[in-house]
């Protein structure tokens, strides 16, 4: 596939962009480097690049475009708002529609508050755990991603793993050191941080579903372990949910019955995060838990935070229209059955060719990892094989197939794949694994 006019845009936007790209997830620096792919137009489960490439996306933004690109019912909610004026800063009927919604699918959350991005949502459920704990320190997981805030940029996953960059720079050792990271699935090594940091702990914060280095599930009795042994410690239990908000089933994760957990009543947050798919492809993020904790919130009590453009009304409508068009009967399960039939047959075709590959799916998302073993930590799905990827990343997207450039990112199906879709995506991973096979 030529894309001559990709690489002109690019070397138009090193000069002006620092490097070329508004998140660093997309540039193509992982994956052997080189101009990534300007997009031009998404409809449905296809993309368009601007030299007229059709392009099959896995990519679905990093998540949110669960119902496909341009799904009509958002497209009109989103247009309807700008009619109106999309920003007032006053508060609006919509944020009451819209909060009551999320609350129904998650009843975990007393109250919410809408900011504009996962990384705020997150940013501030620690903000309030620590004002309402008054205790200063952060376990979090090892690979994790929550947002490019100061405390969560250690051991991250995603964007900064890929890059090489777990523990950014320009993050001051005070606040590395109010964070301690332990292994993912590991209830010992978190149970030891307990005990060595007691009652310094404010909070610990797990992505319940790994969504960033690969798709991961939560050992059984994992979560239910992680919510009894921060409890006992005083310390509060924060879910980032930003990807599995409405990812595998309508509402969040902690009420997703495909997690083996004794009940799910045991494994409920103090506080969650949510972004992604609940702003219909808009900026969105959300926050929200327990009454009496999220009271610490400014204008009830003394935790600031604040926005804008949060809660307004092109965002609100947005998010409106997806959860309804996903409540449609039958569409997780259509996601299902769509995302394991591409899973049988990306396993049967590197099967076919000798490629060791673990795939990890849960319901509408998976991973693929170059390896031979399990992926159920961070540690497991670094030692994968990196070059294998950036090879297969390559051959899939010169037959028009758009995975994310990086080794721990999912792949998303959306509501808008088809089962011609599906097959395609398997036929073309065939001739790519037979061309991996032969190096
Ligand atoms: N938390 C998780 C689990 C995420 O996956 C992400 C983004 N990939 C974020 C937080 C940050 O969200 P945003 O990019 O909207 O700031």
């Amino acid at each position: 596939m030529a894309k001559p006019r990709s690489e002109a845009l690019y070397a138009e936007a090193l000069q002006h962009i620092v490097g070329g790209v508004n998140s660093p997830s997309r540039s193509f620096k992982a994956v052997g480097g080189g101009s990534p792919v300007f997009m031009k137009r998404g409809q449905g489960a296809h993309f368009w690049d601007e030299d007229g490439n059709r392009y099959i996306d896995y990519l679905a933004a990093y998540g949110p475009i669960i119902l496909g690109h341009a799904h009509p019912h958002v497209t009109e909610a989103i247009c309807r708002a700008a009619e109106n004026g999309t920003l007032y800063g006053t508060p609006t009927e919509l944020e009451i529609q819209f909060a009551k919604m999320i609350k129904e699918a998650t009843p975990s959350l007393d109250k919410v508050r809408f900011v504009n991005s996962g990384t705020e949502a997150v940013m501030t459920t620690i903000r309030v755990a620590r004002a309402y704990t008054n205790r200063n320190k952060i376990i979090k997981f090892a690979g994790c991603y929550h947002g490019h805030s100061d405390l969560v940029l250690v051991a991250a996953g995603s964007g900064p793993s890929t890059l090489g960059i777990p523990d950014s720079a320009g993050i001051p050792m005070s606040i590395a050191n109010e964070v301690i990271t332990v292994p993912y699935n590991d209830l010992e090594a978190l149970q030891a941080a307990l005990e060595r940091w007691g009652d310094d702990v404010a909070a610990v914060m797990v992505e319940p579903i790994v969504g960033n280095f690969g798709m991961v599930m939560p050992k059984p009795g994992f979560l239910e372990g992680l919510c009894a042994a921060a409890r006992s410690n005083g310390s509060l239990v924060i879910y980032d949910e930003v990807i599995t908000a409405f990812r595998f089933h309508y509402g969040a994760a902690q009420t997703f019955d495909g997690i083996q957990a004794p009940s799910l009543s045991a494994i409920q947050p103090d506080l969650t995060a949510i972004g992604k798919i609940i702003g219909g492809g808009l900026p969105i993020g959300g926050y929200g838990g327990r009454k009496h904790i999220m009271e610490q919130v400014a204008p009830l009590g003394p935790a600031y935070q604040a926005g804008t453009m949060a809660g307004n009304p092109a965002s609100i409508s947005a998010g409106i229209a997806c959860l309804q068009a996903l409540q449609e009967p039958g569409l997780y399960n259509r996601l299902d059955a769509l995302t394991a039939n591409l899973a049988e047959g990306l396993a049967a075709a590197a099967r076919e060719h000798g490629i060791a590959l673990t795939i990890n799916r849960i319901r509408g998302a998976l991973s693929t990892h170059f390896c031979d073993h399990p992926v159920t930590n961070y540690a497991e799905a670094q030692d994968t094989d990196g070059e294998q990827f950036a090879l297969f990343f390559r051959l899939m997207l010169e037959q028009g197939i758009c995975l994310a450039p990086s080794k721990y990112e999912a792949w998303f199906v959306t509501a808008a794949h088809t089962e011609e879709d599906i097959a395609t995506t398997v036929a073309a991973a065939k001739r790519a694994f037979a061309v991996i096979a032969q190096r």
